[in-house]
């Protein structure tokens, strides 16, 4: 196994309370990475509200999801957090000098003073086809929600799915694979209209196949299917793609021991700190007499939780508030002035 990467913090989660917490840490020097199961930062702002309106962030009378993200981006970067995409935290365990080691399922290892779970409503990931033992073709010829389509040119692909991301996939698809089957439970979708209407036209003119089932079975080269009319029907494939939805899973955060209370990590509201010592919860996934899932409320309790890791990171040590208007020391940091 890789060294871990020794750390003051880590943040689990990159949505807007963990990009925020990463800002704040970053005001109180307190060098951070950031680990997020999905691809790019944003949590639920750019997962499920991306191009949506938002009024509630103070100071800022309108703005997107996405937006939102962007601008907590930029906010975060001249204090340069390491940030670490694609990969979920998976355990979480105490070592004899009090650090806290983490792995993610992408074989990162961390030694880390502190731990902020920003996680929400959980690391999002893809819906898996319900076949037992399916999970052994992954990456070869079992794909979710692939972000690049390159690979598939030439082969023989059927693409499990019948929303937006299904019905795109395949179209897209058609002149880059050699056949492209869409494999869907029903004939209708919960689509698009428009991306509809492409694909039932690309069907008429023979571009795509179409097959209405649910998967059976599948060794890694056929994929067999339960039709309507109960009938068992074959699919030979060089790769199966499923587009069944991205959720999100809290998963792996309900082992840590940390007594979760319907799903959320209880902490105190002085620090934000969860019943393990340097172990802090902010944002969604906490939970708190008065708790309000607001990501203003978040932003508060980062910021304290922040505080609050400077007893750890620094002891002994009275570490001043400093504004952001009048300190020249914030002001090498943020690189202004
Ligand atoms: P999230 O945004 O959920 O981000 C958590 C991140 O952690 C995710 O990216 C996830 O992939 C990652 N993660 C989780 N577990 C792991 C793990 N083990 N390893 C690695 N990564 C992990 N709030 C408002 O204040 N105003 C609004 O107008 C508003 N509108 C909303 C509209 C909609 C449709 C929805 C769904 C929510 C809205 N909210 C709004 C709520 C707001 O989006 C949430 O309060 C906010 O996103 C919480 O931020 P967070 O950073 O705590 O969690």
């Amino acid at each position: 196994l890789p060294a871990p990467i020794e750390t003051d913090a880590l943040v689990i989660g990159a949505g807007p309370v963990g990009l925020f917490q990463a800002f704040q840490l970053g005001l109180l020097e307190i060098p951070c990475h950031i680990v997020d199961a999905l691809p790019a930062a944003g949590g639920q702002c750019v997962r499920l509200y991306g191009d949506k309106p938002i009024y509630d962030i103070p100071g800022i009378p309108a703005t997107s999801g996405q937006g939102l993200a962007d601008a907590l981006l930029r906010q975060l970067e001249p204090l340069k957090p390491v940030f670490h995409f694609g990969q979920q935290v998976q355990t979480l365990e105490r070592q004899a000098d009090q650090r806290l080691l983490l792995r993610t399922d992408g074989g990162t290892a961390f030694l880390a003073k502190t731990v902020f779970i920003a996680a929400g409503v959980g690391a999002f990931v893809p819906k898996r086809i319900a076949l037992e033992g399916i999970q052994r073709f992954e990456g070869s010829t079992l794909f979710y929600h692939p972000d690049s389509l390159d690979r598939f040119d030439g082969q023989a692909v059927v693409v499990n799915g019948g929303d937006d991301a299904g019905l795109a996939t395949a179209l897209a698809l058609i002149g880059r694979a050699r056949q492209v089957t869409l494999l869907h439970r029903r004939d209708g979708f919960q689509a698009d209209d428009a991306l509809v209407r492409r694909f039932r036209e690309q069907v008429a003119a023979g571009a795509l196949g179409f097959a209405v089932g649910q998967p059976i079975a599948f060794d890694g080269r056929t994929l067999e299917i339960n039709t309507p009319d109960a009938q068992t029907r074959s699919l030979p494939l060089d790769a199966l793609i499923a587009c069944l939805g991205i959720s999100p899973r809290l998963g792996p955060i309900a082992d840590w021991g940390l007594e979760l209370v319907r799903k959320q990590v209880p902490v105190d509201t002085e620090r934000f700190q969860t019943r393990e010592p340097g172990v802090f919860a902010v944002g969604d996934v906490n939970t708190y007499p008065g708790k309000k899932k607001l990501i203003v409320c978040g932003f508060h309790e980062a910021t304290l939780a922040a505080w609050a890791a400077t007893e750890i990171v620094f002891p002994g040590k009275a570490v001043p508030l400093q504004y952001t208007t009048t300190s020249t020391r914030l002001h090498q940091l943020l690189g202004v002035g």
